[in-house]
């Protein structure tokens, strides 16, 4: 098609410049008309070019688009990415916080304020449901002839290796907490004295017989209980461990190692 439009203007071209046919009315009459068409044609050639820049600019455009949207995409997800990283720190963070707050360092056992949130808990349940538990408080004998012969960094070492064997040999439920100093406090829930007086007879055992490689082999370690049991939910929680308190102290007065019961 563009071929025959080539030829076709050449040959009009060819007959506009033939000197035979200048002056002839139909030759002007070409010549006009030619250029008409001439002008015709660059004006379609415009409008062509123009269209075709004004597509050129759309296509560019939806690249941009889409480049622009990717772009975004990665962003954001560079943002959850590093939102999700901040909450994991947050969460550790204050899970830390949480177990720092709850937990004695030394022994890693739960700490007096978890403990007493803890016999809170026990006495509200009580209230609730009825029911009896038990509390005993245990107190390290003679331990500051242990700190004075070996010092206190196995003193320390003789806390951590204690408070660990107390919990081991407790039942799943039952709680042991580091009360202070060398004193620890134990919660048997659901449990009678019988049942608790039982388990503290294994624990003198387990500790007389504690054996650690950190520790000297020549080293006695023993402990006292006072133990005693809550029926009451109403009970007031310093009522209580003013008793145990009480019991402890008469197992000291009656010569360690052992449990007194009241
Ligand atoms: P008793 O049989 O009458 O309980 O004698 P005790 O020597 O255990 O009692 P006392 O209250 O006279 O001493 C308690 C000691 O426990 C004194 C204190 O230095 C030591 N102690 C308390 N907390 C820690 C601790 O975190 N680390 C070390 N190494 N010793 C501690
Ligand atoms: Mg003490
Ligand atoms: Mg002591």
């Amino acid at each position: 098609m563009v071929k025959v439009q080539e030829l076709l203007e050449n040959r009009i071209v060819s007959l506009l410049e033939n000197p035979d046919y200048a002056g002839h009315p139909l030759s002007e009459g070409l010549a006009e008309l030619f250029e008409r068409y001439c002008e015709q044609t660059r004006q379609i050639e415009r409008i062509a070019h123009i269209s075709d820049r004004y597509q050129e600019a759309e296509r560019d455009r939806h690249i941009d688009t889409t480049t622009r949207y990717q772009r975004q995409l990665r962003q954001i997800a560079k943002v959850m990415r590093i939102s999700d990283r901040y909450q994991h720190m947050l969460r550790d963070m204050n899970e830390r916080l949480y177990w720092i707050s709850s937990h004695d360092e030394l022994t890693g056992l739960p700490n007096r304020r978890q403990m007493q949130a803890h016999l809170k808990r026990e006495l509200q349940q009580l209230a609730e449901r009825g029911g009896q538990f038990c509390v005993a408080l245990a107190d390290l004998d003679h331990f500051k002839a242990i700190n004075d012969t070996y010092g206190h960094d196995i003193g320390d070492k003789a806390l951590a290796a204690i408070a660990n064997c107390l919990s081991e040999h407790i039942r799943g439920y039952d709680l042991c907490g580091r009360w202070g100093g060398e004193e620890f406090l134990l919660i048997f829930p659901h449990s009678d004295t019988r049942a608790a007086e039982a388990i503290l007879a294994r624990l003198h055992e387990v500790v007389g017989a504690l054996v650690s490689h950190q520790l000297p082999e020549q080293i006695v370690l023993s402990v006292s209980f006072g133990l005693s049991a809550c029926h009451k939910g109403d009970e007031a929680l310093d009522q209580i461990l003013k008793r145990v308190d009480g019991a402890l102290y008469q197992a000291k007065r009656e010569g360690r190692k052992r449990t007194v019961v009241v």
